[in-house]
């Protein structure tokens, strides 16, 4: 008989789970301020239920969380990366970043990747299957408790390994359990382009933050490092990004990875400037973390070039923050922990 894992049901399908197998009904409110308030893996750490029901719980239902199997040392930044492994044996990974008075989790939510972006670990290695709510709540909670974070500090983001749109359903509950302990404008998803799960997600009553990854400021140069373009061109999604609806304060953002030599001159800041014209969003600039599975040519910028990009984007009116050292050296862009314990070989497409 399988059980199933309650972390892998949303809050309002685990009321109606324990429904037929709890009483009275406040035990169910117990049972989930266990899980949600203090991220338990087993049914006796739920010390005021009573022990035939605890018991009986364990019989039913399971709550379990993948392992972690590696954590880095932390970074200059105190960012530090932790590899899980999922029951199937399949790796996956997420990071802590600390940032002032707060705390980012970046979260996976595929076991790899089909999406193919060639500056990407996990793209190189390839497809993966999607991770269910408990794989990706689990990170959270976990990721929490190693580093005894209050729940108030923490922000959420979904861009480790996958693309989050294209597992979509098990998104929406992960979210809801999340959405428990954090408001939505702190969990931001991030996506290579995905134009139906981006509309999809609009038409939520809670929406997350909105994060894409544009990363060449046209067409042509876009598809070349993002195959996904052919699928979903960069002008529809560009006009996805203006339907997005975002409450006031908060804005999306467009995630751009520079490369040396190849979208990084004043003049692609012009242009990506222009591309972004009457989108509600900041760019993130991302100076690319160079990693031996992927193309020889992709560098990352000097330092000065990345200043002039920066400061070129700011003087056309576009707010720009820059990810200059996050986990630089711990090997912090997404898939590149699980791709150095992986054995070399060649991209899957
Ligand atoms: S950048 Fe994101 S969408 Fe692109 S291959 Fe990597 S994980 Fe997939």
């Amino acid at each position: 008989m399988t059980t199933t894992n309650l972390y892998d049901l949303s809050p309002l399908d685990l009321e109606r789970s324990l429904a037929d197998v709890v009483s009275p009904p406040f035990r169910i409110k117990q049972i989930e301020q266990w899980m949600y308030g203090h991220g338990v893996t087993s049914f006796e750490e739920m010390t005021n239920l009573p022990r035939e029901l605890r018991a009986s719980l364990a019989e039913r239902f399971t709550l379990d969380f993948p392992e972690v199997v590696e954590t880095t040392p932390p970074a200059s930044d105190g960012s530090q990366k932790s590899l899980f492994r999922l029951k199937d044996g399949n790796r996956i990974e997420a990071v802590y970043m600390p940032m002032g008075d707060r705390v980012s989790v970046c979260l996976s939510s595929q076991a790899g990747c089909a999406v193919g972006c060639t500056f990407c670990v996990t793209g190189f290695f390839g497809a993966g299957r999607n991770l269910t709510p408990s794989e990706m709540v689990g990170q959270f909670f976990t990721i929490q408790q190693m580093y005894s974070e209050p729940v108030e500090r923490m922000n959420v983001v979904f861009m480790g390994m996958g693309e989050p749109l294209l597992n979509f359903e098990n998104l929406i509950a992960t979210l809801d359990i999340l959405y428990v302990n954090l408001a939505p404008k702190r969990i931001t998803v991030s996506t290579s382009g995905i134009i139906p799960g981006i509309d999809d997600l609009a038409r939520l009553p809670r929406r997350p933050n909105l994060a894409v990854s544009i990363n060449a400021p046209d067409r042509k140069r876009r598809e070349e490092i993002m195959p996904i373009t052919k699928k979903y061109p960069l002008e529809g999604l560009i006009a996805a990004m203006k339907r997005y609806p975002t409450e006031r304060g908060r804005e999306m953002t467009a995630e751009y990875v520079l490369l040396a030599g190849w979208n990084d001159s004043p003049r692609d800041a012009i242009a990506l400037a222009k591309l972004l014209r009457g989108v509600h969003a900041k760019v993130n600039a991302i100076p690319f973390n160079e990693d031996p599975n992927l193309p020889p040519w992709m560098k990352r910028p000097s330092d000065r070039a990345i200043d002039t990009f920066v400061e070129t984007l700011v003087e056309h009116g576009v707010p720009v923050t820059v990810r200059r050292s996050k986990g630089r050296d711990i090997a912090a862009a997404c898939g590149q922990l699980r791709g150095r314990t992986e054995p070399r070989r060649k991209r899957t497409a």
